[in-house]
């Protein structure tokens, strides 16, 4: 349920609403709007018609139910679009956000050579894997602890925040400790317990779609981090698992304008893993940012060729410096900025 408050009510009016949801079994969260504050009630279903009687208070407008089942992600819930801050970089405003880096983190000299070029290109946050989810057990899986070591020399060099993904609910803390951002990968989507670990961070979240959730299942996920008390979650779009073959994925970029419309939450865009292929990214990469799309996550590698993960949808540092100023005019187009 809804507990809508009229405008002007005081903090002490809305600790006091807070006291009677919990005394009533519920978990209240406070959402403060710039117009008035909501709070959102959320616990068993069953017996929530006892909330109703909050709207004897004073201060209450009235109390309504939430219709979708991702309650503090709804849109329902929370009317104003929600910005995700990390340091400087404010995910969900007028700027289009563009975190770039390679699939995995390789070496020293390869993460601060493509860190200094994205930045150099206008990227504003850097990403890299150091924990690597591969389908071959065979395959590298990631330089690790020393990966997020060589990420955080990264920042130093050049300022940007880091995105890193963490794949187990042991490894939150020391991923944590590096990242900026903690990455849940699509493979993790519905990991209910790494959800609930990296709530508790309280540290920014890019939640990637699963490549076969639904976009209702992937709210869900959200809702796992924002009921744990997280509200810095960011969505991210990287593609679907369809009939089609001949990309590595169905980049689903309907879900862009629909999740706008359910959650309050940003939401951004991975062309390269969306279509698995470079030439292709520059397309997608437009096609997000047109969509409303608040930001991109793009793979660069100084070598693609060489690379040790995905490299052939890893874009080379010019091609994608190129591809930004053309990225900017679509932004423009839109009235965004880049
Ligand atoms: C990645 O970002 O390199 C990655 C593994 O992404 P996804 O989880 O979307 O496959
Ligand atoms: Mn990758």
């Amino acid at each position: 349920m809804i507990i809508v408050l009229r405008a002007g009510s005081t903090d002490a009016e809305v600790e006091d609403v807070c006291r009677r949801i919990e005394r009533m079994g519920y978990h209240p969260h406070t959402i403060r709007g710039e117009l008035r504050t909501v709070i959102g009630a959320v616990g068993d279903d069953r017996g929530k018609e006892r909330l109703k009687s909050l709207e004897s208070l004073e201060c209450v407008e009235v109390v309504q139910p939430i219709l979708q089942p991702f309650k503090l992600a709804s849109r329902e819930v929370r009317s104003e679009s929600t910005q995700v801050r990390v340091g400087d970089v404010v995910v969900g405003g007028r700027r289009i956000v563009v975190m770039a880096g390679p699939c995995s983190v390789e070496s020293r000299e390869q993460v601060l050579e493509v860190a200094q070029k994205v930045k150099a290109a206008g990227a504003t946050v850097l990403r890299g894997g150091a924990f690597k989810p591969r389908t071959s057990p065979y395959a590298f899986q990631g330089l690790e602890e020393e990966g997020l070591k060589l990420l955080a020399e990264a920042r130093r060099e050049t300022g940007l925040p880091i995105v890193t993904e963490v794949m187990e609910p042991e490894k939150v803390d020391v991923v944590a400790e590096h990242a900026d951002i903690l990455q849940i990968g699509a493979r993790n989507v519905q990991n209910f317990s790494l959800l609930r670990r990296v709530s508790e961070t309280r540290k920014p979240v890019l939640l990637k779609r699963g490549m076969a959730t639904s976009i209702q299942e992937w709210l869900l996920s959200a809702e796992y981090v924002l009921a744990g008390g997280n509200p810095h979650v960011i969505l991210c779009e990287r593609g679907i698992r369809t009939f089609e073959n001949s990309t590595r994925y169905t980049l689903d970029l309907n879900a862009i304008p629909v999740v706008k419309k359910l959650t309050h939450l940003p939401v951004i865009v991975d062309p390269s893993h969306g279509t698995g292929h470079w030439e292709y990214v520059e397309a997608m990469a437009k096609a997000g940012v047109a969509a409303g799309a608040d930001g991109l996550i793009i793979e660069v590698h100084p070598k693609p060729e060489e690379a040790l993960s995905d490299g052939a949808q890893s874009l080379k540092p010019d091609r994608f410096a190129a591809m930004m100023d053309r990225v900017r005019r679509v932004a423009q187009a839109v009235d965004r900025d880049l």
